[in-house]
């Protein structure tokens, strides 16, 4: 299992990595490694040329602060698993952290490569999702923002142009009366999420849902929204009746995935009985 040739950089700064992928087509960036090595072990990748940008300083850590949190793209699962500041922020993105395979993967990859990647099964995706983040892209032409909704595409695509590094991502900052949660069903020997639903739920002054916002990994090609859910949310009392009955229709419309591990339908049943979960966890915390 050895990869094809490539040539090797690595730069120190952003712009220097952004040069380097515009100078060479088909150029790949390396963060943890973690996904793109076996794929090129498996001669599933070639790419010709490797920007690796872990010497680039300012692209790893973790800031929280009133307006919000900012993950650098070279933060790893294990840091953002162990910040005590996240958690009590957003204890969803820790919780999908510490959910992540095993402590090597954990140890070595990082939450840019991860939703770069784009995998069907990764975690964070339905995490971005639910909390609205967004990502932020460096690429020739200067900085853009990406947000969750529009940034994942389809099967491990995402809106990230060639040519522009992930540099971090921003998760809005914590309401008042709102909490959030990440649960997944994982395949046994990988830890991939065979099914995986973050829930962000906000309550009104009466305890009713004011706002609800579900993410979903694993089940489809790629994360997306439980739309019919959410809006059977709105407006109601939340109870064990309530929940049941929106999360009942999460997988309304979506295109599940059939292989190995689970089938289409095995997968639909897993998310509606995930997403009632996830968002009993994330009312208990709004609470
Ligand atoms: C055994 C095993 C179990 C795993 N289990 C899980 C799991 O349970 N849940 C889960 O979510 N993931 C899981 N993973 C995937 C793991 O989380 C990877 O670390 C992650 O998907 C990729 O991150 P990386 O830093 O290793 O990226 P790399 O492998 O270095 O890169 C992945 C891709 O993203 C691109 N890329 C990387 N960083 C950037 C950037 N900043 N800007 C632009 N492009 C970039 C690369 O060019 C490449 O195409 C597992 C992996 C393994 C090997």
């Amino acid at each position: 299992m050895f990869p094809a040739k490539f040539e090797y950089y690595a730069p120190t700064t952003v712009n220097q990595a952004v040069a380097l992928l515009k100078k060479h087509r088909d150029a790949k960036v390396l963060a943890g490694g973690h996904s793109l090595l076996p794929t090129m072990k498996l001669r599933l990748a070639q790419p010709p040329v490797l920007v690796d940008i872990g010497k680039v300083k300012g692209l790893a850590g973790i800031k929280v602060a009133k307006g919000g949190a900012t993950i650098g793209a070279l933060t790893t699962h294990a840091t953002i698993a162990a910040s005590k500041d996240l958690r009590k922020q957003c204890p969803a993105i820790t919780e999908a952290a510490a959910l992540i395979g095993d402590m090597q993967v954990r140890n070595r990859g990082t939450i840019g490569g991860s939703l770069s990647h784009a995998d069907p099964a990764a975690d964070y995706p339905a995490v971005m999702i639910a909390l609205g983040a967004e990502m932020k892209a460096v690429g020739p032409k200067g900085a853009r923002t990406i947000n969750a909704s529009h940034f994942f595409k389809s099967l491990m695509t995402t809106a990230l142009k060639p040519s522009e590094v992930l540099t971090e991502v921003r998760l809005p900052p914590h309401q008042p009366n709102s909490g959030c949660a990440y649960v997944k069903f994982p395949n046994p020997a990988s830890r991939f999420a065979v099914a995986g639903v973050c829930a962000w739920i906000a309550l009104d002054a009466k305890g009713r849902c004011a706002k609800a916002s579900i993410g979903i990994t694993g089940a489809c090609a790629t994360a997306t929204r439980a739309s019919k859910t959410e809006a059977a949310l709105r407006g109601k009392e939340l109870n064990e009746e309530t929940i049941a009955a929106a999360a009942a229709q999460a997988a309304d419309g979506l295109d599940c995935l059939s292989d190995i591990h689970a089938s289409a339908e095995y997968r639909a049943h897993l998310v509606t009985v995930l997403t009632a979960r996830a968002i009993q966890q994330a009312v208990a915390r709004a609470k």
